[in-house]
């Protein structure tokens, strides 16, 4: 590794990132010019992806049902529009104070693309915004599971990333090889509202990886009330699901398989889940705690 991409890998941990992951430019030869981040920096050598965990105990409340505020902000608003976007404009100021120009780019959703019209022949309109999921694959921090979201081999679904494109030489790092989703299904089982397919999935490639995705209505997580929240930057954005009780499932069912690095002395569901069904009213979940699951499977 060079001592650049050595001594920016030091100084991001330093600064609080969890996760820290690299791109070159040849990853994203195929992504359409207006969801591809070089379409933004097109003399960028290196895409880097910078991921805060989700704390587990920020998903208590919303496990228990009795305090979604604590996830709504430590989980979701203040951790990315504060923590994870303080640790990367410092990550992009040390770019930069090496010599190095270095682009920050926070997760405004592609599905409000396009806010503009375009400036020049062949150019893309703006705001030019990639899918950071799909980025942070290609930087090798993990892979799209079957819930469609980041999982990576650290935190799981536990994680929020933004992105600096930059000219500097910073060594890739390579895709993840490690297989995180189980393919369990749990998180389509646990979700009252049925919006994820249990029969029905796509493939989809990053980079060269093929992960298998289930369909999702996401017209059906908009309307959940079993812990997500409506995308804060624009409401054409899909959800956030990762305090839903899907993503909760996950963080549960990977735990107690020991599929993620970032373990804890308790089980994380201690209890039997709540939902709430498209009416408001409380349903049964068929999901039952994980650890509980597996030691019956064992007797
Ligand atoms: S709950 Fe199971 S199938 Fe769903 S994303 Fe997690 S590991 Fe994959
Ligand atoms: S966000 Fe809600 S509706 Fe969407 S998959 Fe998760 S639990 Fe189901």
């Amino acid at each position: 590794m060079s001592e650049l991409t050595q001594q920016f890998k030091q100084f991001a941990a330093e600064h609080g990132a969890a996760l820290v992951g690299i791109a070159p430019p040849e990853r994203f030869a195929d992504w359409p010019a207006e969801h591809s981040p070089m379409s933004i920096a097109p003399e960028a050598r290196a895409v880097v992806a910078i991921g805060l965990r989700i704390t587990r105990g920020t998903l208590r409340g919303n496990e228990e049902g009795t305090n979604f505020n604590t996830y709504g902000v430590f989980g979701y608003a203040w951790l990315d529009s504060d923590f994870v976007s303080l640790t990367t404009f410092e990550c992009a100021e040390y770019l930069e104070d090496n010599g190095w120009e270095a682009a920050p780019l926070f997760p405004f959703p592609t599905e409000a693309y396009p806010q503009g019209i375009a400036v020049r022949k062949g150019a893309p309109a703006p705001n030019v915004y990639p899918d950071f999921a799909r980025v942070a694959v290609a930087c090798g921090l993990g892979e799209i599971g079957i819930n469609g979201d980041l999982l990576t081999p650290r935190f799981g679904p536990r994680q929020r990333i933004q992105l600096i494109l930059t000219d500097a030489p910073l060594d890739p790092d390579p895709l993840c090889e490690e297989k995180v989703c189980r393919e369990c299904l749990a998180c389509a089982e646990s979700c009252p509202l049925g919006a994820v397919s249990v029969t029905e999935f796509d493939e989809l490639t990053v980079a060269g990886k093929t992960m298998r995705v289930a369909k999702i209505d996401y017209a059906k997580c908009r309307v959940c009330q079993n812990g997500a929240c409506p995308n804060k930057y624009h409401a054409a954005g899909r959800p956030d699901r990762l305090g839903a009780i899907c993503n909760r499932t996950c963080v549960d069912a990977l735990e107690a398989r020991g599929a993620v690095g970032n373990t804890f002395e308790n089980p994380f569901r201690v209890r039997q889940p709540w939902g709430i069904d498209a009416t408001g009213q409380l349903v049964d979940v068929p999901v039952k705690p994980m650890a509980e699951q597996l030691d019956k499977e064992r007797e």
